[in-house]
């Protein structure tokens, strides 16, 4: 089976995992700072909070966002349940703004439209979460634009887009959002098994997911209410978790971020092979747009209706037999049970609805190989001949 995403780890990823294991710390010692600050390096930005996984960023930036009850947080329908859940956890009502049909992001004609709706009704929301679908930057100077005119703060779930860029900047400089989030699972660009990181450039952001993510303890005497009772001493100042990311994990992340550039710039040659082989079917894949450079986490084709196609579900199961990997980036998340069941239904975000009966998401990982490419597209040739 070629799989639609797979890890790609080194002889060096594994000694690097390995000499860990040799050492004194298997957590909380010197591999994760060294990570956040390799991260912060990278992206050019002030503090980076390495977490068990994107999830957790994604909850610990919205807690330091202060959403709460009585909050409404919006983020865009195409993708993974976590951008919504977080603010859920916190307590916070979850609303959508419907996709862009050519480059499957959030749409800022649906946003502009929507933020004056709310402002009539007293609903703007707290935060925005801009997710960069398959590696695609949003807007982001738009997004940024109306956040001052309307007040909402903004976090970038850039779980796909680690290693890409906007405006020339790498994702993850928060030029134009508060908060920035990566995920480090197998799939995603670079992994660490488990893990995300959170980024910003505001300190106090960056303290208070620092504290939530370990039990909300800090060991800082300034923190505190009093003079610290002696050296062991430690204070409980929030509620906060154990998101804590491994040194295991840290020193994966550390060699994997050294692979970074060539695993994006391998993707987008891969990319290209799809573009040519791919050329002769009646299939549209996401629009790039000059302001970005994708990280190209997924490679996505909506197939075109009025063709002689086969149904969505013939080429899936066609190809699965054919051992090729295909998958569907994303079953709205509006349109699950559990979002459902708080008042949502179908019809109320018609493109990504729409998107998802014609998406299907094609293998693309690093080691992929033009003759997988070839045998990728020659089924799906066969698998949507006929109906
Ligand atoms: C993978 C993913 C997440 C969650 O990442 P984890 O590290 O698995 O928690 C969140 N948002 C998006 C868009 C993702 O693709």
């Amino acid at each position: 089976m070629i799989p639609y995403g797979r890890q790609s780890i080194s002889e060096a990823d594994i000694a690097s995992v390995v000499a860990v294991l040799r050492s004194d710390f298997l957590t909380q010692g010197p591999a994760v700072p060294r990570f956040e600050q390799a991260l912060a390096d990278y992206c050019d930005v002030g503090h980076a909070v390495a977490v068990n996984s994107a999830t957790s960023a994604l909850h610990l930036a919205c807690l330091a966002l202060d959403v709460g009850p009585g909050d409404v947080v919006w983020t865009s329908p195409n993708t993974f349940v976590a951008s919504a859940n977080c603010a859920v956890y916190c307590g916070a009502e979850v609303d959508f703004v419907d996709i862009d049909s050519a480059t499957f992001n959030l749409s800022i004609a649906a946003l502009t439209e929507k933020l004056k709706w709310a402002e009539q009704r007293g609903m703007l929301p707290k935060v925005v979460i801009a997710v960069h679908f398959a590696g695609l930057s949003c807007d982001m100077q738009a997004i940024y634009r109306l956040s001052e005119t309307y007040g909402f703060s903004i976090i970038e779930d850039a779980s796909h887009a680690i290693g890409g860029q906007y405006l020339d900047q790498a994702i993850g400089c928060c030029r134009y959002s508060d908060i920035t989030v990566f995920s480090f699972h197998p799939v995603k660009i670079i992994t660490t098994g488990e893990g995300g990181v959170a980024t910003t450039n505001n300190p106090e952001l960056a303290r208070r997911m620092t504290l939530l993510r370990s039990h909300g303890i800090t060991r800082e005497s300034s923190e505190m209410t009093h003079l610290p009772d002696g050296p062991w001493y430690y204070q409980q100042i929030e509620l906060g978790f154990n998101y804590r990311m491994t040194d295991m994990q840290a020193a994966l992340g550390l060699s994997q971020l050294g692979r970074l550039d060539d695993f994006v710039a391998k993707r987008h040659e891969l990319v290209k092979l799809y573009y040519r082989y791919l050329s002769d079917l009646p299939v549209v894949w996401q629009r790039q747009t000059n302001e970005c450079y994708s990280a190209f986490h997924l490679f996505v084709v909506r197939m075109q209706p009025k063709n002689l196609w086969s149904t969505q579900i013939q080429v899936f199961e066609r190809m699965r037999e054919a051992d090729v990997g295909v998958n569907l980036h994303y079953i709205p998340v509006h349109l699950q049970p559990f979002y459902r069941a708080k008042g949502f239904a179908p019809g109320d975000f018609p493109v990504a609805e729409a998107y998802y009966e014609q998406a299907i998401t094609l293998p693309l990982y690093p080691d992929l190989a033009e003759v997988q490419i070839q045998q990728v597209v020659d089924t799906l040739r066969k698998a949507s001949k006929d109906r």
